[in-house]
């Protein structure tokens, strides 16, 4: 059955995954669908375009399974579609929205992907395998080529938005990404913190969502996915209403007071702390689901031990996990990481005010794909420099 009369544009293929109450995700056609737009077909979109060809709907589900669950898009290799649909697809169907320019994997093994749209404009994604299971990856994907919130501690903030990216590319990041795994890995969470901010390309962000955790697809748990953002209050409420609460959600706070945020966050003279906690208030988390807070000490701005002690009656009442994040440098600014003791300091006197608190490690820093780093390339490079395979 096709979605409801009057909700054309709704997409109901979230249905069969859960038990729960469905939600219905709105979202508008896609603006543009040529080959390098068609990774972010869903199936009954699919199901549209071969029929207008002549085939019968259930090829185009075939077609979205190769896409997206083998992360086939050359047709000759779609081995149960008929040659005429092959043909078809080899003429007006599916082409890569971006190419792998070069990978580095650093001494932790994380692997850093520089990748190339069709305009040339460039973004990075981050593969990181957990230390304790090398197999299990988290990969780190860019939503925006730069990013407009001027985040002063952020390269992607200094360097400011060039253009949105759109679902294709997003998606694209992880289908190429599956293809660089060592044969023993697998991608079990995505994180959107890469470059850009996820909220500020809300259309594109949502149908990626909706992709990436497509039961006949990808088949990412939404409890997986965490979209991080620096809090864009009415795009967390739309998030919170469009995914009931089960997509994680990352804030970056860095800063408990409203002043001290302004000053290295610009977003926060629109949204003030007060606005951004009655929102996280009321986003609508299962039981067990808590917020990740994020916050990136910064030496002398936001790492006293008054700032903990607000930090804890800040989020009083809101189920949260906090990250903090020593600063990795970045060749804009001055500012810096406290010293590590410092850090373990912070870390205590949350703790024992009775927050559960993680140091994020570093990861992949040598190769300047830790969070926060992920910046324009100037020269362009053509070689690949993987390490890691034999
Ligand atoms: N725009 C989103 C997601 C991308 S940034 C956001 O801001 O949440 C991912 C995380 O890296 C954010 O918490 C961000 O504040 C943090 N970050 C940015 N620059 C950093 C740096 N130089 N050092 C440490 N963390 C940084
Ligand atoms: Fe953008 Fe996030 Fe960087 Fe701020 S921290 S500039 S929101 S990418």
């Amino acid at each position: 059955m096709g979605p409801p009369a009057g909700l054309s544009t709704a997409l109901d293929c979230t249905a069969p995954q859960t038990l729960t109450p469905t939600r219905i995700v709105e979202l508008p056609e896609q603006a543009s669908t040529g080959p390098q737009d068609a990774i972010a077909r869903l199936p009954h979109e699919w199901e549209q375009t071969v029929t207008s060809w002549g085939e019968p709907a259930y090829r185009g589900r075939q077609v979205f399974e190769w896409v997206h669950r083998h992360g086939v898009l050359d047709p000759a290799e779609m081995s149960n579609l008929p040659k005429a649909l092959r043909a078809r697809l080899a003429e007006d169907g599916v082409s890569w929205p971006l190419e792998l320019v070069s990978s580095h994997v650093s001494d932790d093994r994380t692997n850093k992907l520089l990748v190339a749209m069709p305009d040339g404009e460039r973004v990075e994604t981050v593969l990181i395998p957990q230390l304790q299971d090398l197999s299990v990856v988290t990969q780190c994907v860019s939503s925006q080529v730069g990013c407009a919130m001027g985040c002063v501690f952020c390269a992607s903030g200094v360097a400011g938005l060039k253009r949105q990216m759109s679902a294709a590319e997003i998606v694209a990041q992880v289908l190429l990404g599956r293809r660089e795994l060592e044969s023993d890995q697998r991608i079990r969470n995505v994180v959107f913190m890469g470059m850009g901010e996820p909220l500020h390309n809300y259309e594109a962000l949502a149908r990626a969502l909706v992709l990436l955790t497509h039961p006949d697809g990808i088949d990412l748990s939404k409890r997986r996915v965490t979209v991080s953002t620096s809090g864009l209050v009415r795009q967390i409420d739309r998030l919170g209403r469009d995914f009931g609460g089960q997509v994680q959600l990352a804030v970056s706070l860095h800063a408990v007071r409203d002043e001290d945020r302004s000053a290295i966050m610009p977003i926060n003279r629109k949204h003030g702390l007060d606005e951004l906690m009655a929102c996280l208030r009321r986003y609508p988390l299962s039981k067990r689901q808590r917020i990740t807070i994020e916050y990136t000490l910064i030496k002398g701005v936001n790492d006293s031990v008054a700032d903990a002690n607000a930090m804890v009656s800040l989020l009083r009442g809101i189920p949260v996990k906090v990250n903090l994040i020593p600063m990795n440098p970045i060749s804009a600014s001055d500012l810096r990481a406290p010293d590590a003791s410092h850090v373990t300091r912070f870390q205590e006197r949350l703790t024992q005010r009775g927050m559960s608190v993680f140091v994020r490690k570093t990861r992949g820093d040598d190769v300047a794909a830790a969070c926060g780093q992920l910046a324009f390339h100037g020269e362009p490079r053509r070689t690949r420099h993987t390490s890691s395979r034999g």
